[in-house]
């Protein structure tokens, strides 16, 4: 350098927020607080969207679906201990969920922490964080900010996609470098997720068990949607002409209307097939773990495409393991298909046509009820003539009969549109959710929520409300968890476990943030107040009353609870 020239100057926070943008982070959620708020402002000032939550758990949740919906990995922020605690809910979900995200949180002073002095939010956050991840780093020092973004981006997308946790010390933010050394210690990630070939041994086997099938089905999961290879998915479906039944979040990856579709004759196929091809799903309880009653009696084999070696044999024999990701894997099976394919037998497709029809038959009825007071068939019913109107809307869902009875009756025609509970059927994921659905994907959102589902993210409206974004909450009022029905057993003063204030006007919270609020009590009311709102695009709660006695214990799952066998009858 010339005498005298000074030499530019760079810091933590300026390295952190750079790192993000060279690799393509456009938007935060994350709640504001010591020691990230200063940086919350500078990556706003610095072109990034930063949105600010009411609470940590939901700007997890955002950053999660974020990473879904996109393929990138949503970013969190929150601060130190208790704001990392509640981020760190919302990170293990997406890690359950194989959803990539980066849950970033400041930290107190190390050398505190660690001699447990006593500082402010004094935690070990990255030991706790450990176990509930996919991977967990901490950042010491300015020069290593580059590398650890990109460690933590490539660690939430290769492979399986999951949570990850970046623990940045408060000292980090305010650490100097030089700007020239800085600039130059930041990592653009190489092809952060590479594609990953089967073998092409085991694409032949899973074509060999498919080719000897007599009842084939295709399960097709959330995986599948994530992994956006949707024209190979659609060509594979109907090339071979196999019937599919989607996992809820895998629903629109082709119509739910499609001629090959199962979903409406889910017990049958899942009893009768005598071969199942998984595509991006888990043989967890949500398939009843391939086993037992649901399977039948009859010997199945299964054909599993998953891009998670570990995942093949993990409650069944998997005869046919085809390890890779899934545009990959269907690629390769279409090219093996050639032209030759033989389609199913016909009395299989027959069968499976025929329950369908009858099980559609069956419900339509019950779906065209327009009276007061509301049941839940009656108000989903014009839920999905909305969705069938309006197909490239985003349908979020959460409850327990209200989740299993809109995933069985709203049709989703277009891929990675239903966004819901997922694999640990958690409560609370809406707001998150459909801030996150409305800000990446800019299509308007439709929120179909229990009035105890929508309990656990109901602040979230202001935030809903702060961005002006196009979400329409509509809440289903029973009065309760369940029901709204149940009676204290001790004819006491207290309310029942499981019961709300009874007609309690959810749309009066989204009034009080400046949000249109309406209360509905028929179907045709129903209608015309989510079709305004999403025509209008403001932000709007819809308090729809359902008849309190309407609701089966814990929707379609009833099962897992625990029995007493001292339980009066
Ligand atoms: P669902 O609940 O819809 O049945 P799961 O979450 O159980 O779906 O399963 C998703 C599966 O998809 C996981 O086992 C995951 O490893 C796998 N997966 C995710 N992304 C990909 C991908 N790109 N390629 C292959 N497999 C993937
Ligand atoms: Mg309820």
């Amino acid at each position: 350098n010339t005498a005298g020239a000074e030499h530019e100057l760079t810091d933590g926070f300026h390295l952190i927020i750079d790192a993000l943008k060279l690799n393509g982070v456009k938007t935060i959620y994350g709640v504001p607080g010591i020691p990230i708020t200063d940086f919350g402002r500078m990556a706003q000032a610095e072109g990034i969207r930063v949105i600010s939550f009411r609470h940590e758990q939901h700007a997890g949740n955002a950053a999660a679906i974020a990473g879904f919906l996109t393929k990138r990995p949503g970013i969190c922020l929150t601060v130190s201990a208790p704001g990392f605690l509640n981020g760190l809910t919302a990170l293990a979900n997406a890690t359950t969920n194989c959803f990539p995200m980066i849950l970033i949180s400041g930290s107190s002073e190390r050398e505190i922490v660690d001699l447990q002095q006593g500082d402010y939010e004094e935690m070990d956050q990255l030991a706790i964080a450990k176990p509930l991840c996919k991977a967990a780093f901490r950042v010491l020092h300015a020069a290593d900010i580059g590398i650890g973004v990109a460690r933590a981006i490539r660690a939430a997308v290769s492979g399986r996609p999951g949570g990850v946790y970046l623990d940045l010390p408060a000292k980090l933010f305010g650490q100097v470098m030089d700007a020239e050394a800085g600039a130059n210690s930041l990592v653009e990630v190489i092809d952060p997720a590479p594609a990953q070939l089967p073998a092409p041994g085991a694409v032949k086997r899973a074509l060999d068990v498919l080719k000897g099938a007599k009842r084939p089905l295709i399960i097709l999961g959330k995986g599948a949607a994530y992994a956006q290879a949707d024209d190979q998915i659609r060509a594979l479906i109907e090339k071979s002409g196999v019937p599919f039944l989607p996992m809820s979040m895998a629903k629109g990856l082709l119509p739910d209307t499609h001629p090959q579709c199962a979903g409406a004759a889910r017990s049958t196929v899942l009893k009768d097939s005598d071969v199942v091809m998984l595509i991006g799903a888990r043989l967890n309880w949500l398939l009843s773990h391939g086993k037992g009653k649901t399977w039948g009696d009859a010997p199945k084999k299964f054909i599993q495409i998953d891009i998670e070696p570990k995942e093949m044999d993990s409650n069944v024999e998997i005869a046919a393991p085809l390890v890779g990701d899934i545009g990959s894997c269907v690629s390769a099976l279409l090219e093996g298909i050639g032209d030759t394919w033989q389609a199913p037998p016909s009395d299989w497709i027959d069968a499976v046509n025929s329950k369908r029809e009858e099980n559609i038959a069956k419900m339509a009825p019950r779906l065209m009820k327009n009276s007061a007071p509301m049941d839940f068939h009656g108000a989903l019913g014009v839920l999905r003539t909305v969705i069938r109107e309006r197909p490239d809307a985003i349908l979020v869902n959460e409850g327990a009969n209200t989740l299993d009875l809109a995933r069985g009756i709203i049709d989703m025609y277009q891929p990675r549109k239903r966004l819901d509970v997922g694999t640990w059927g958690v409560m609370g994921i809406g707001m998150g959710f459909a801030v996150a659905a409305a800000i990446e994907t800019g299509k308007p959102v439709l929120a179909v929520e229990g009035d105890s589902a929508f309990g656990f993210s109901g602040m979230e409206v202001e935030t809903i409300c702060r961005y002006n974004l196009p979400v329409c909450v509509v809440v289903f009022n029973n009065n309760g968890i369940y029901r709204g029905t149940d009676a204290n057993p001790t004819g006491g003063t207290d309310a029942a476990t499981t019961v709300f204030v009874k007609d309690a006007r959810y749309d009066k919270m989204m009034e009080a943030f400046g949000g249109v609020g309406v209360h509905v009590t028929t179907p045709d009311e129903l209608k015309r107040a989510v079709d305004t709102a999403i025509d209008s695009g403001k932000p709007t709660l819809v308090n729809a009353a359902i008849d309190p006695a309407a609701g089966s214990e814990s929707g379609r799952i009833g099962n897992l609870n625990p029995q007493s066998i001292l339980k009066k009858k």
